[in-house]
């Protein structure tokens, strides 16, 4: 189990984190989500040693994590992380930078689990090419594959799919994640993609202003965000008196209601609408199953 203890740190004289504190149990996948410059990255780093804490502490076990004031070497045999800057060996290939990391001594193991983390990443076909000519997604699936190459037994995952493009990300997260899961792996990813996050984590945690606003499943945050900050990472939502949040899927078009309104827009979102409305002057989301026109009065309903 990983222990964050309390911890607090700045890279100067400002928090960055303040008073974090939270669990990860073996083969949990937890999220932490935030805004752009909330921490994220931070907190990964200070887990993996990367830093020296300025209060707290944090535990693999009943190993204390050092940083670097107290730990030459950064970084543990039981923990890999995969950070926006992947360092591989570029005239080498996918297989070769995969493999270095396994045991030679038995070859055909090495071989086989080296096929297997290929296949994880869906990199069959790059197998022999160098990595220096692979694409930034390919090469982020590369460094996903290698730091599983050593069997941790947590995972950092910083904005894992962030370079990889939409006709690929659902399925590699599955296989990465059901891997995980499977190996009894732990992970923490930070990302503001709930695509990353929904379906696979069992816990989220909530960064904003150097603190944890929120811990949960995703099923309660999502059902009961409390705050804009949280529901606008699940969906389009409104603000709307006397009921709070309520998303654009909440609020039906109805023929009969005291609610009116006249739309200003519509959005095509694939399988629904999104039509803008615009209720005593403010502008509403609601989902909608087919486009309706500018300036067309409607009334509509909330069920929450
Ligand atoms: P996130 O990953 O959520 O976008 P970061 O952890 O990268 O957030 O950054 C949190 C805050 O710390 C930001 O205000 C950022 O500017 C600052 N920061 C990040 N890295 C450094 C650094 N190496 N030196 C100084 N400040 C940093
Ligand atoms: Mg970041």
């Amino acid at each position: 189990m990983l222990k964050v203890k309390n911890i607090t740190f700045g890279y100067s004289k400002t928090k960055v984190l303040n008073a974090i504190d939270f669990n990860v149990k073996a083969g949990e996948n937890l999220a932490i989500i935030g805004e752009s410059g909330s921490g994220k990255s931070t907190l990964l780093k200070l887990i993996y040693g990367e830093y020296d804490l300025d209060k707290g502490q944090i535990f693999w076990k009943d190993e204390e994590i050092l940083g670097p004031k107290y730990n030459l070497v950064v970084g543990y045999e039981f923990m890999k992380s995969v950070s926006q800057e992947f360092d591989l060996m570029p005239v080498t290939t996918v297989a070769e930078n995969i493999g270095k990391f396994l045991s030679n001594f038995y070859p055909e193991e090495k071989q086989r689990r080296t096929k297997e983390l290929i296949e994880v990443v869906e990199l069959e076909a790059f197998a022999n090419t160098k990595v220096r000519m692979l694409s930034g997604g390919q090469k982020q699936r590369v460094a996903i594959a290698r730091a599983l190459a050593k069997q941790p037994e947590i995972l950092l995952l910083d904005e894992p799919f962030s370079h990889i493009d939409n006709f690929q990300k659902q399925g590699l997260r599955r296989n990465v994640f059901n891997y995980l899961k499977a190996n009894s792996i732990a992970c923490i990813v930070a990302t503001h993609d709930r695509n990353d996050v929904l379906g696979f984590a069992d816990e989220i945690i909530v960064l904003d202003e150097s603190k944890i606003i929120a811990k949960d499943t995703p099923q309660n945050l999502y059902k009961n965000p409390q705050l804009p900050l949280i529901a606008s990472f699940f969906a389009e939502f409104n603000v709307i008196d006397p009921y709070g949040i309520v998303y654009e899927h909440q609020i039906k078009i109805v023929k009969d209601s005291n609610f009116k309104a006249i739309v200003r827009r519509a959005y095509f979102k694939g399988n629904s609408w999104l039509i803008e409305v615009d209720y005593k002057s403010e502008s509403l989301f609601i989902e909608h199953g087919v486009e309706l026109e500018k300036g067309l009065e409607i009334q509509f309903s909330i069920s929450l």
